[in-house]
């Protein structure tokens, strides 16, 4: 069967901690994993990734790990009964004054100390992801009457936002600091950053992770109005974007994500940078056994925008199959990438001027594939750089990423249409040699047969990252004859 080109990302939680439910989310098609710091301990978080590992290597296949910093959600507090039921048209008051244990049905308490400076009477305040709508009445001191505009039920540390955003709390926390030294003392592939407002907040993470010593490529969650605002300078400075639909649904009003969805996916894709696609896509499995139709859609459709992956995070984390998700979420991927056209989408960067040479040798390499009948695309490759070029391209010829660094396997797992290879070259490997060991894994890994034409890039300068200066094309054969 054909593989899938679109990667999933599975957050692991209580439902994965079976080896052989871990097994199975692997072995279907999930290639990264997330470890979401909102939930669980370090020594979950620690014996998790342990396990997924371990798992991944018993079963000869590569993982990414991805770790997911909580950053600064704003929260109430509790109440006395763990919830209340708000009814519409009463009033309910936010005030870090109340007793952060005691809330009630008039009111809660909420620590963010700048709540008063950040809101305005008249702004719509979201509780719970939305369920509830307040709005701001008057400000009296630390306390805030709101007037409940959408009731409903509201328990125990549930987040608050504001409708077209403004909460104005730095990034990135103490605890998203801990977070990053815990990333990267685990040497996690992956660092995605919740909450991000502008570029400043990728800086100071690469910044951690460089002092922490760790190599983990960062990814921005956009799900703030500021980040939408800020959009171009984020993706600059991130290798990837979440598309974090929970909390961006919540900013900016969810009439306008699907369009959104689609233009972070393209402006990602257009700026040479990844898109992950995020949050209830198989919600309803989280209790049921197979997705809705329009969970179908809506997968199927992230997949036809171009999105590099699409995530489960409930779903896989704390439901009922999380296999059965991951399984499920292939076939549908499949499906959706058997009905795309590719033809059409040659003329992409037509008139674009490249900035270097390994960039347009991966251009000129997809042309070609995409009008020889070749069977696959072999990028000999140290950063993974020139896949990532490739992959931006739209096409059904196969990229893979022949490679002597574990990292590089790792980090391109992620991009679409990239299959990672680890190869044992050496500097001064001949080009001969070279051949041989590609016609010979390709062929052991049921790719390509004697007689197929594959294309290849490289550096004739081995070892240098960034230094792809060459295409050939090979024609697959037993060397002995
Ligand atoms: P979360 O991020 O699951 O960490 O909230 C994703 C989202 O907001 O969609
Ligand atoms: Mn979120």
């Amino acid at each position: 069967m054909k593989k899938k080109r679109t990667k999933i990302v599975a957050t692991l939680g209580p439902s994965t901690d079976s080896p052989q439910v871990l097994e199975k989310i692997i072995n279907s098609g999930a290639e990264i994993l997330r470890i979401n710091l909102s939930h669980g301990t370090n020594s979950d978080h620690v014996k998790r990734i342990k396990l997924a590992r371990k798992t991944a290597t018993k079963n000869n296949k590569y993982i990414a790990i991805m770790l997911d910093l909580q950053g600064p959600k704003i929260r109430i507090e509790s109440f006395s009964g763990g919830s209340v039921y708000l009814e519409e048209g009463n009033i309910f008051i936010l005030d870090k004054s109340i007793d952060p244990k005691k809330g009630s049905v008039n009111g809660v308490c909420v620590l963010y100390k700048n709540l008063t400076q950040d809101i305005s009477i008249g702004d719509t305040l979201l509780l719970n992801d939305g369920l509830i709508v307040i709005e701001v009445l008057k400000i009296n001191g630390t306390a805030i009457h709101c007037k409940i505009v959408q009731g409903g039920l509201l328990s125990d540390r549930k987040g608050l936002n504001k409708s077209g955003g403004g909460l104005s709390v730095d990034a990135i926390t103490e605890q998203d600091e801990k977070g990053i030294k815990l990333a990267c003392s685990l040497e996690v592939d992956y660092i995605a950053v919740s909450f991000v407002k502008s570029e400043e907040d990728i800086i100071r993470v690469r910044e951690l992770v460089k002092q922490n010593n760790g190599f983990a490529h960062i990814i921005a969650k956009i799900e703030r109005t500021e980040a939408v605002e800020n959009i171009y300078k984020i993706i600059d400075f991130s290798d990837a974007i979440m598309v974090a639909r929970g909390d961006l649904a919540v900013e900016v009003g969810y009439a306008s994500m699907t369009a959104l969805q689609k233009k972070l996916i393209r402006l990602a894709k257009e700026h040479n940078k990844v898109s992950i696609t995020a949050t209830q896509m198989f919600e309803s499995m989280i209790t049921n056994s197979s997705p809705t139709r329009a969970e179908v859609s809506d997968v199927a459709n992230a997949v036809m925008d171009g999105t590099d992956a699409v995530m489960l995070s409930a779903e896989s984390a704390v439901g009922s199959y999380p296999e059965v998700a991951v399984s499920k979420m292939s076939e549908v991927i499949i499906g959706a990438e058997k009905h795309e056209s590719f033809k059409s989408l040659n003329d992409y960067r037509i008139n674009a001027i490249f900035e270097n040479i390994d960039e347009s040798i991966a251009m000129a390499a997809i042309y070609i594939a995409n009008h020889l009948n070749i069977k696959a695309i072999v990028s000999l490759t140290e950063s993974g750089s020139t896949t990532l070029w490739m992959s931006r391209l739209r096409s059904e010829i196969p990229i893979l990423a022949f490679t002597r660094n574990l990292t590089t396997v790792r980090k391109v797992l992620l991009y679409r249409g990239v299959y990672p290879q680890f190869i044992d070259i050496v500097d001064n490997t001949d080009l001969n040699s070279m051949d041989q060991l590609i016609s010979e894994t390709l062929m052991r890994e049921n790719i390509a047969s004697p007689g197929d034409l594959v294309l290849c890039t490289f550096g004739d300068l081995r070892g240098i990252p960034g230094r792809t200066n060459s295409i050939k094309i090979l024609e697959v054969r037993n060397i002995e004859s």
